[in-house]
This record gives C-alpha cells, sequence and structure tokens, in this order.
C-alpha cells in the first residue's frame, strides 16, 4: 500500500470516493480549524483535507488542520 502525503491529497488529479463527506473521529474531541475567506491557500488546504476525509486518510486530515491552524493571517487576532 502506498502512503499519500499532504502534496498527494493537494493535487487534483488524485481520485477520490464521492458521495458524503465522511465525518473526522476527532472532530469531537477537537474542532476543525475553518479555513479563512478569501485565502487562496486556506481553500486549497480545506479542498486537500476533504480528499483525506473521502479517503479516510485521518493522519492527513489532522496534518491538514495543523497546517491550517498555522497558517498566519496578517491582521487577525491570534
Ligand atoms: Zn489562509
Amino acid at each position: 500500500m502506498k502512503f499519500l502525503s499532504c502534496a498527494d491529497y493537494l493535487s487534483p488529479d488524485l481520485p477520490v470516493p464521492g458521495g458524503s463527506l465522511p465525518l473526522d473521529p476527532l472532530s469531537a474531541c477537537r474542532p476543525e480549524p475553518q479555513p479563512a475567506e478569501g485565502c487562496r491557500r486556506c481553500a486549497a488546504l480545506a479542498d486537500g483535507r476533504d480528499r483525506a476525509k473521502r479517503m479516510r486518510d485521518w493522519s492527513i486530515v489532522t496534518d491538514f488542520n495543523i497546517l491550517l491552524r498555522a497558517h498566519p493571517h496578517p491582521g487577525e487576532p491570534g
């Protein structure tokens, strides 16, 4: 089995199953970071996170959440 990285999930060429989005089992413990409005990087990260969810690759979903939280937005509090 091939292990995928965040970069693989950021590629639009990665085939992912359709249907409804599986719920991250970890999101019950810790709320997911939301992408900042109008930020292309956040939108790309959230997109990759959704692909990882469809593949039920929860360690990558966690990685994307870390990337989303760490992504700086000048002028925002926190
Ligand atoms: Zn952003």
